[in-house]
């Protein structure tokens, strides 16, 4: 198989501070294809429920929200944008309280549903553009299950707190560690034991620990499996 001639789709999923996001930038980079962050979308959608002063859990009013919803994304250099109702929400939903919102919305099927069809119009999108990486918790098991390529990143719960509380330091968003380790695990045990598309590696999924790894290690070993399709020597 010849990734590269056709349309590819490259699903990576992991928990929170796996290191997937910065990995799939790098490897969308490097193989100039798209890159679509699906927490992001989940996060929109948190953050919406959340302005519009919602009950997080109350699927009536979340199916209004999403009936209603002007909800799109943008590339944006290495990146990704996300934009509620026009307005550009990239830098707010990064908030520990979005991630928790997000959680939230994220075990509500409708709300999955709707964000399921943006994420394969995505997909179907990239078709024309070489293709897209695109990262999350179910994308290999639910939203493209027939992917070439899978990945399913690991981290060690330390490495992941740590990853976690240097991202939102980064972005000028105070938190002590022990908040953030709480955070994970609470996002974690919700994400991977809900009913609906729970965190979980595809069956075909490649699994890659990067807790030893750079950024460039773990992108590394990527393009290796790439390859290996691409020379038709993969299993
Ligand atoms: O990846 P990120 O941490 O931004 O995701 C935020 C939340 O969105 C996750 O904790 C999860 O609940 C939800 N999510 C999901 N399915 C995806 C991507 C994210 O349920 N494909």
């Amino acid at each position: 198989m010849d990734v590269f001639s056709r349309n590819i789709i490259i699903a990576i999923d992991g928990p929170a501070g796996s290191g997937k996001s910065s990995a799939a930038r790098l490897l969308a980079q490097k193989l100039g294809c798209l890159y679509l962050d699906t927490g992001a979308l989940y996060r929109a959608v948190g953050w919406k429920a959340m302005q519009d002063g919602m009950d997080l859990q109350d699927a009536a009013a979340l199916k209004t929200l999403c009936a209603g919803l002007d909800l799109s994304v943008r590339p944006d250099g290495n990146g990704m944008k996300v934009f509620v109702d026009g307005r550009d929400v990239s830098g707010e939903i990064r908030t520990p309280e979005v991630s928790r919102a997000a959680a939230a919305v994220a075990a509500v099927p409708v709300v999955r549903q709707r964000l399921l069809r943006i994420q394969r119009e995505v997909g179907e999108k990239a078709g024309g553009q070489g293709g897209v990486v695109v990262e999350g918790r179910d994308i290999g098991t639910v939203v493209f299950p027939d992917a070439p390529v899978k990945f399913f990143l690991e981290a060690s719960p330390e490495v992941r707190v740590e990853r976690r509380h240097a991202e939102l330091r980064q972005q000028g968003l105070a938190a002590d560690l022990s908040a953030t380790r709480r955070e994970i695990d609470t996002r974690d045990l919700k994400d991977a034991n809900r009913e609906i598309a729970p965190l979980k590696p595809a069956g075909d999924a490649i699994r890659i620990d990067s807790t030893a790894l750079t950024l460039d290690g773990v992108v590394s070993e990527m393009m290796a499996v790439i390859e290996r399709k691409r020379s038709g020597n993969a299993d």
